[in-house]
């Protein structure tokens, strides 16, 4: 069976890359009957932030993507935590170290840092330059009892190794380039390279989805396979998402954060479908998918190496297709939270469905319902300029004194039978089009856009529509 995991670091906010690395692994397991497993890697004690931890597992839960497995203690949803397993990677450390695949090395990060300046001075890649690699063994030994060290890889000092890769296809990497890299830490606590490896390969993952950050980390994990003795897991590395202008879609960009685009009201499944087509493609030209069907069409082998661009304007394209299959009632209750500062914060579902149901049409984000709500407000704002135009227009002065004077005095209840005034007022003035409606919405609303004069008519009602139009005009009916 495929077991495959997602292994995210919780030193920030999980960015749409992470998203994105989440929901192949996902997809791929659903789709061959596999299992998907969730771990955090936590042993980079200075770069850990506590919170990240619980954040994380909020938004992948919101976005569906839930482990199938976790450890026994942690009830549902509980990752595997790399910090409450540390004993795991010390036996695995001492193992190398036994057999002469790892040494320690003692030197202080002073003495690394020069050779670093030096290196670079020379126009050199900077590396470790092995000198503790040469101590002896038993001496090295004795040492480690009293002096801080750190444990290394011992790559071998030629040859190459050779990576199978289900994105990048058959890659050699020559060992001379490959630096030794530490293993463990003077705390104790181990790299990413040990405790990753060890786990992957005590969680039987059999095929290691991630970024293509991470290939060049490939000849130091498939040493360690090959060093434990253990049969190494398949990888396939995702391309790498780029901004707009074709660089790397950095963490602090705004619109690589999963928790901003939700705060605005992108759909959980919109981003979702948005981030599957980075860097997978389906065999025909299709762009919307429910999560099921995405299940039934993702293959592993249409992943390209092409870095993808994130598009913000294709997102909320795609969410405004998601939206649109939202029945009303439904899209209320997920945008209520969007309109806790605004006047219908506490207006009931009865008052508010008309309303979302008159401004829905081509909706992007739920946190576009309140300025499309803002016409049915009964705060009369203020007209903008372009209102206070059409208000002044000369058609305006002949056509609305007309529809106050027959609103006031037709006594209607019903929008049509208001709007049916409007149009005989039309008739008669010859006023047409946008010279008739145009004044009247923007004395109502303030202006010019918004939902239609039928949907706005009912629910003012026409007491207040006649008290608004008269106040525009100045006159008392
Ligand atoms: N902890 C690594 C990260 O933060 C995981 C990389 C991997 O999947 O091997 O991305």
């Amino acid at each position: 069976m495929n077991r495959v995991r997602f292994a995210p670091s919780p030193t920030g906010d999980l960015h749409v890359g992470g998203l994105r690395t989440a929901l192949y692994n996902v997809l791929f397991a659903r789709k061959t009957g596999g299992a998907f497993i969730l771990r955090l890697e936590d042993t980079d004690r200075e770069r850990n932030l506590p919170e990240a931890h619980k954040d994380i597992l909020n938004l992948l839960r919101r976005c569906g993507l839930e482990p199938d497995e976790g450890p026994d203690t942690g009830g549902p949803f509980a990752p595997y935590v790399q910090s409450e397993r540390l004993a795991l990677y010390a036996e695995h450390a001492a193992k190398l170290l036994e057999a002469g695949h790892a040494y320690p090395c003692f030197c202080s990060a002073e003495r690394l840092e020069e050779l670093r300046q030096q290196q670079r001075a020379a126009g050199q890649t900077p590396g470790y330059d092995r000198r503790c690699r040469s101590i002896d063994p038993a001496e090295a030994r004795q040492r480690m009892a009293s002096e801080p060290h750190v444990l290394r890889l011992a790559i071998p000092l030629e040859g190459e190794i050779v990576h199978q890769d289900r994105v990048w296809g058959a890659l050699t990497f020559p060992l001379a380039d490959v630096d030794d890299q530490v293993l463990v830490k003077s705390d104790g606590y181990p790299t990413y390279h040990l405790a990753n490896v060890v786990d992957d390969h005590l969680m039987e993952i059999t095929h290691v989805i991630r970024g293509e950050e991470w290939l060049p980390s490939v000849p130091k994990h498939l040493l360690l396979y090959r060093f434990f003795g253990w049969e190494a897991p398949e990888f396939a590395h995702l391309p790498l998402i780029l901004n707009e202008q074709h660089r790397k879609l950095s963490k602090r960009e705004g619109t690589g954060s999963v928790l901003a685009w939700l705060d605005r009201g992108i759909p959980p499944e919109a981003l979702i479908n948005y981030v599957a087509l980075l860097g997978w493609h389906p065999s025909d030209e299709r762009e919307f998918f429910t999560f099921a069907e995405l299940v039934e069409a993702f293959d592993l082998e249409r992943v390209s190496r092409a870095g993808a661009v994130f598009d913000p304007a294709k997102l909320e394209w795609l969410a405004s297709e998601h939206l649109k299959l939202v029945p009303t009632p439904e899209l209320l209750a997920q945008a209520r939270p969007y309109l806790k500062s605004t006047e219908f914060a506490r207006a009931s579902d009865d008052l508010l469905l008309p309303l979302v149901e008159a401004v829905r049409a081509g909706l992007r984000r739920l946190d576009e319902l309140p300025a499309r709500l803002a016409p049915f407000s009964l705060r009369l704002t203020e007209p903008d300029e372009e209102a206070w135009s059409w208000i002044r227009a000369d058609a305006a002065r002949r056509s609305l004194p007309v529809i106050l004077r027959r609103w006031h005095d037709g006594n209607y209840t019903e929008a049509e039978a208001m709007l049916e005034a409007v149009r005989q007022v039309g008739k008669e003035t010859g006023i047409k089009g946008k010279e008739l409606w145009m004044p009247l919405r923007a004395s109502l609303t303030g202006r010019t856009g918004g939902p239609e004069l039928k949907a706005i008519l009912a629910h003012i009602g026409p007491d207040e529509a006649v008290a608004r139009l008269a106040r525009m005009l100045d006159i008392k009916p």
